[in-house]
């Protein structure tokens, strides 16, 4: 039955989200609540976003002290919060292979965009113009706007967009990847573990084939940690289980946890192809966004805050891995097999939980990271209920 608020929502708004019959009015920690009062533990962190949980008490401390503040100036001013932030997220990336600088964006596709564009403007005022192709591998996701959708591999997502950008290919195969590089090539860009395709970690050889055949023919390694970053998995940036050392990431979903902000990192020598007026952005990194994420990067990057992320994401394994087939992801993102993913997630939301749905058979858990054991084992018990079959 349809309710008042979606019968309005039918005749008001674009139908590009499919069914949405569950309407949440308040938050608090892993909780979320609906118009009756009803409690849903949220596994889904707003998409990977909410990593602090919701109506975060510091968070909101910060939002209205900068509210009272200032919000937004534009970036015809120095703005003290990026330059901040910007020291602790290149700090954190910097494994020992040189230094990085950083740019302030709003969303995930906006900071892929931003690295695709880096990618080909480094090969031109380095001397090679004909270096334009980006190799992306199969089941990738980068996001929605005409660059990034052209480095996703969906094709619902793409069907009756074309052309996409021309030289932007997706591989049919990890292994295909490896081979498409070549002198033409710009970039390459990578998911460490793929989440819109099910939670799969790639195979770290295929990863560090892709970065060698890069570095070997010039052309750039892009990580995309949209998801993965701010401690997702149980490290601050994905990448570093993985050992590799990006030439360009990417972020945002956990960044700002639900104000929209995200972030390109670059080693130097790669930003300073943007030169001024190259690229930018009018809300990027405002005084706002920037008081948020310092906040949430302060705490996510604390060594015991991540190890607990460890502790917790394991006890979450052991238990998916008890119940279901098919279990992969790290830290606190997993995917895992059942009989009909739609139907199942309806279930669960009946029995208070949120979860997402990554495909026909597939559902996607990514709790706040402050989930503690109590949040697993109410999890589970909810789970034991349902089964795989529901
Ligand atoms: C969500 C996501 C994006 C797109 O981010 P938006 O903020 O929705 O534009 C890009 N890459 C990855 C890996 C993502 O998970």
């Amino acid at each position: 039955m349809k309710t008042a608020l979606m019968q309005l929502a039918d005749q008001v708004l674009f139908q590009n989200y499919g069914k949405r019959d569950l309407a949440l009015v308040r938050g608090e920690g892993a909780y979320l609540y609906d118009g009756d009062g009803k409690r849903y533990l949220d596994f889904t962190a707003g998409i990977a976003v909410c990593n602090l949980g919701h109506a975060h008490p510091g968070v909101t401390e910060v939002i209205e002290r900068q509210a009272r503040t200032l919000l937004h100036v534009s970036n015809l001013f120095l703005i003290e919060g990026q330059v901040a932030l910007a020291e602790k997220l290149t700090r954190l990336a910097d494994r020992g292979t040189g230094p990085y600088l950083a740019m302030f964006v709003n969303t995930g596709t906006e900071a892929n965009e931003g690295a695709l564009k880096l990618a080909r403007r480094y090969q031109y005022v380095n001397g090679h113009p004909e270096k334009t192709r980006v190799v992306a591998l199969p089941h990738s996701f980068h996001g929605r706007t005409m660059g990034s959708l052209s480095v996703t591999s969906n094709p619902k997502y793409r069907e009756g967009m074309t052309p996409l950008v021309p030289g932007f290919e997706v591989a049919d195969t990890y292994e295909g990847a490896v081979e498409m590089l070549d002198e033409q090539t710009a970039a390459c860009i990578v998911e460490v573990v793929q989440g819109e395709a099910g939670v799969r970690p790639v195979d770290q050889d295929v990863l560090h084939r892709l970065a060698a055949r890069a570095k070997e023919l010039g052309a750039l390694f892009i990580v995309d940690e949209v998801q993965t970053g701010v401690g997702r998995t149980g490290r601050f940036f994905g990448f570093e289980h993985f050992d590799l050392s990006p030439d360009i990431i990417t972020m945002a979903k956990g960044l700002g946890n639900g104000i929209p902000t995200g972030a390109i990192l670059a080693k130097r020598h790669v930003a300073e192809a943007f030169t001024p007026g190259m690229h930018g952005s009018t809300f990027g990194g405002n005084p706002f966004a920037m008081a948020v994420a310092n906040y949430v990067v302060d705490v996510v990057s604390d060594p015991a805050f991540l190890e607990r992320v460890r502790t917790v994401g394991e006890s979450l394994r052991q238990v998916l891995e008890a119940h279901f087939e098919g279990v992969t992801g790290l830290g606190l993102m997993w995917g895992f097999d059942v009989d009909d993913a739609a139907l199942w997630r309806q279930r669960a939301a009946e029995r208070g939980l949120l979860v997402t749905v990554c495909g026909p058979k597939r559902i996607r858990v990514v709790p706040p990271l402050i989930v503690e054991d109590k949040h697993i084992e109410e999890f589970e018990t909810i789970v034991k209920q349902m089964g795989r079959a529901v």
